[in-house]
């Protein structure tokens, strides 16, 4: 939607930006044209799935409003960078990348708007443009919508730098509940993580305020989406050709949605959003333990096209450490979780998350944890060495008192332990035949020799989101394949394309339409 100017009550006409700017007040999304010589966009992400979302949806926005999304800086004009704010070190990645384009724009003679988007923006907020004079936009998370208008008036000369940011969580209610998914509907589906993937937000924020944990200071808390809403972009996604949609929360499995004396809670939206037609896989993450209901395993079994695959964050083996971190269960409540898991799901396919060295944890804490990751089998655990986060509660009143090295070697165990526990795991696919989306060239693709002359190494992923490579013809991208798993790593199964009946009748292998 482009428009340029209108008439108000009194039949005087108002400028296009004194339009824009009552719309923006209102909080309608607007699409200004981008003003000359501005209009190519470099955009970065850093940190996790929700993020990578939000740089989806924003680029669309951007598209629509007529900028160009380049690949380098050097050839941008307008630099956005979508930070994270939850470990230290990705805070440390987000100010070098800035420091870095900020002292090129102060020593060029070219017009730029450098931006931060993202938690970094809302936890450090007018701070950073106190520290980078040349910076021009800190966008927070819960304010993406009003971007591409800021781009416009900055580019104009209306404002030199602007701060948007959601307002501390202290003075947000439930009544904010107003729709905030106007990005989500509007989105270009052409802007997804894969050729047929998808992520989809189911709402916003976190409300359980572990205490290391930075998000709910940053993204607010918990705001669900209308459930009508998330089938509808589902379904448009599904009718543009996306065929495996991942559903996202930070606690997915708290969702709930209340309308009368309706309540959705996770497992209904599950089953709403699976009868989307020609919806082929359906993923959602991240569960936590604390409010995962078995009525979703129970959603897990019955519907076919759910993925048997669960993102289970633990955090820790030990009772003590779980307390301290204000996770809201115990070893004894997860451990049984996982168990009904496997009995409910029969071949579920468990990822866990771990932090190392949170404060007070000992030696035998750590020997809990890897006690867990060996019972609970995961496929892969993603490992963190504490990093106090100011504001959260375990900063203000714990002491950081792991030292560094023992963090560090605290790692490298769980990740030894989480290797062999991997290993294990994935060998049990050895001789099997899989099902696997395609995804692409595999990172690896131009640095080996290849099997024949049009092929070359590729990779997907299983239902239970094995990582699987293969050699094959770049064109199976986005398809669905069988291969034959040969062998297998800690992190990955490897195999060859295997024929189809269909494809055996016809004499070709592994090209199923998917
Ligand atoms: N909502 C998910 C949950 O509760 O399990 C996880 C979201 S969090 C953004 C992703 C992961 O980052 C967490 O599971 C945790 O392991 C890790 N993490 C969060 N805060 C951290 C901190 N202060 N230091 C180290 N790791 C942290
Ligand atoms: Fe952070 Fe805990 Fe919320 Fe996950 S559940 S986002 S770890 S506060």
């Amino acid at each position: 939607m482009i428009r340029t100017g209108t008439a108000n009550r009194k039949g005087t006409q108002r400028s296009a930006r004194a339009v824009y700017r009552i719309w923006q007040r209102r909080g309608i999304m607007v699409r200004p044209e981008p003003r000359e010589g501005l209009v190519k966009v470099y955009l970065e992400t850093m940190g996790c799935q929700m993020n990578r979302l939000d740089s989806e949806l924003v680029a669309g926005a951007l598209r629509a409003a007529g900028h160009e999304l380049v690949d380098s800086p050097a050839r941008a004009e307008v630099l956005l960078y979508n930070t994270c704010s939850v470990r230290h070190h990705a805070e440390q990645k987000a100010h070098s990348r800035l420091a870095d384009q900020c002292r090129r724009k102060a020593a060029s003679k070219r017009r730029m708007i450098i931006g931060v988007l993202g938690c970094m923006a809302q936890r450090e907020g007018q701070a950073l443009l106190e520290r980078y004079p040349q910076l021009d936009i800190v966008c927070g998370p819960g304010q993406l919508q009003a971007l591409a208008g800021l781009i416009t008036n900055i580019a104009d000369g209306l404002r030199e730098q602007a701060a948007v940011l959601d307002q501390p969580r202290g003075l947000r209610t439930r009544c904010d509940e107003e729709p905030f998914d106007e990005m989500d509907l509007a989105r270009d589906p052409a802007l997804t993580t894969g050729p047929v993937q998808a992520f989809v937000r189911v709402g916003r924020g976190c409300d359980r305020f572990c205490a290391y944990c930075v998000v709910p200071y940053v993204r607010g808390m918990q705001l669900n989406r209308d459930p009508a809403r998330i089938v509808e972009e589902v379904r448009r996604l599904v009718d543009a050709g996306r065929t495996e949609i991942t559903l996202l929360g930070q606690t997915v499995s708290a969702y709930r949605w209340r309308s009368g004396t309706l309540t959705v809670r996770f497992a209904d939206l599950l089953e709403r959003v699976s009868g989307v037609a020609g919806l082929r896989r359906l993923r959602f993450i991240t569960s936590h333990p604390a409010d995962f209901g078995l009525e979703v395993l129970e959603a897990m079994a019955g519907l076919p096209n759910v993925c048997p695959y669960l993102h289970l964050p633990a955090q820790s083996g030990s009772d003590a450490v779980l307390k301290r971190m204000r996770r809201g269960y115990t070893r004894a409540q997860y451990d049984e979780l996982v168990e009904r898991a496997g009995t409910i799901v029969p071949g579920i396919v468990l990822a866990g998350d771990f932090i190392v060295g949170f404060p007070g944890e000992t030696e035998e804490d750590h020997q809990a944890s890897a006690d867990l990751i060996r019972r609970s089998g995961y496929k892969n655990s993603f490992i963190f060495r504490y990093s106090p986060r100011p504001g959260t509660a375990a900063a203000e009143k714990l002491a950081d008192d792991v030292p560094r090295e023992v963090k560090r070697r605290r790692n490298s165990e769980l990740l030894a332990v989480q290797a062999e526990v991997g290993l294990a795991h994935h060998r049990r696919y050895v001789g099997k035949t899989v099902e696997v989306l395609v995804e692409g060239p595999s990172p690896q693709a131009g640095k080996r020799k290849s099997a024949g002359p049009d092929t070359l190494q590729l990779v997907g992923r299983t239902v239970g989101n094995h990582i699987v490579v293969f050699d094959g013809r770049a064109e199976l991208a986005g398809r669905y394949v069988q291969v034959e798993v040969v062998a297998a790593t800690p992190l990955t199964l490897i195999g060859s394309l295997a024929a189809s009946p269909q494809q055996r009748n016809r004499g070709v292998a592994g090209n199923e339409k998917g």
